[in-house]
């Protein structure tokens, strides 16, 4: 099913996230996280594409082995920086083979080592958004930045270049990861104000460790609120503690933006289906209102 016809019904539509192994050893531990998190019944289940140090070579499988054995729907993602154009029609064609309907279309970030631009790639993801809408009739989605994204030195910018992503075929789209609810309300405005009007999933990052945290500030950019600062002073050096209170902060986020009249919101749960279960249960009376 397409997620965008989800998306569309009424109610509160969660959704998780897993990346790939680094190597096939790791394969099964994956599966089982995602074997986890689908008992949970989210919405849908995304797939990375050689994001958060998993290769690209099993996003597919792995979305399909949610799709058609664990019976969620699964969104694969497809970054296309990295690739030449003729490996990344290769990709959705193999796609639409394992009966995969919905993909994040994606640039992918661009490394010093990397030959970009180059002549055989796709430079934006608007391009690869309009590539995947010749290849057939998938659900895609995109990325959108609510802090800015991190080459953009002005915001007026990233929202023009985000409505000509969306103009090019993009059903739905989920943010950048936020921790200040405000920035987020913030970007809706400007972006409705901009003519943007697919629905945006906000992306919430539950932070359970002060590595973790060092390690998004150094992806994305994201500013930390000084409430969300002071939890990290006091707790970062007590694993437990600090997974509590990243669980509680996300979960802060989360009841926030429910009753601003969010209704669908997608958990960056980075293989820890503990932590989304952690999460479902501190909402699970609040979802069903
Ligand atoms: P684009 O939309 O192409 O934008 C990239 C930059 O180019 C922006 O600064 C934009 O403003 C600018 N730009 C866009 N169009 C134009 C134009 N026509 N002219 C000039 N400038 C333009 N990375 C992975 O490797 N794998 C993943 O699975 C993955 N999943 C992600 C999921 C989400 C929800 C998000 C938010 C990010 C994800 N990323 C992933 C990271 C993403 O690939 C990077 O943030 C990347 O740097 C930008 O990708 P994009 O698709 O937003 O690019």
């Amino acid at each position: 099913m397409k997620i965008i016809d989800r998306l569309r019904e009424d109610g509160i539509h969660i959704s998780f996230e897993i990346f790939p192994p680094k190597t096939d050893a790791g394969y099964d531990k994956v599966i089982r996280a995602a074997e986890e998190m689908a008992g949970l019944k989210p919405e849908f289940i995304s797939v990375t594409y050689g994001a958060g140090g998993g290769t690209s070579k099993n996003t597919a499988k792995i979305a399909s082995y949610i799709k058609h054995d664990l019976h969620v729907e699964s969104l694969a993602h497809l970054t296309c920086a990295s690739s030449t154009k003729d490996e990344v029609r290769s990709v959705i064609a193999s796609l639409k083979e394992q009966g995969i309907e919905n993909i994040l279309a994606l640039r992918g970030d661009i490394s010093e080592d990397m030959v970009f631009p180059s002549e055989d790639r796709f430079h934006y993801a608007y391009q690869l958004v309009e590539e995947i809408r010749r290849h057939g009739d998938f659900c895609i989605g995109a990325a959108c930045y609510p802090e800015g994204h991190v080459e953009n030195e002005h915001k007026e910018d990233d929202i023009k270049y985000l409505k000509q992503k969306v103009d090019s075929g993009v059903d739905f789209l989920t943010t950048q990861m936020f921790f200040d609810n405000d920035i987020h309300y913030n970007f809706l405005y400007r972006i409705r104000e901009a003519g943007i009007t697919v629905p945006v999933l906000p992306g919430i990052m539950p932070i359970t460790s002060a590595r973790q945290m060092k390690r998004s500030c150094e992806l994305s950019g994201t500013v930390f609120p000084r409430r969300f600062q002071a939890i990290l002073d006091r707790f970062g050096d007590s694993p437990k503690a600090m997974e509590q209170a990243g669980i509680a902060y996300a979960t802060d986020q989360i009841i926030d933006l429910l009753a601003n009249g969010v209704k669908n919101i997608h958990i960056y749960s980075m293989n820890r289906p503990e932590v989304a279960a952690a999460i479902m249960h501190n909402i699970s009376e609040i979802i069903q209102c």
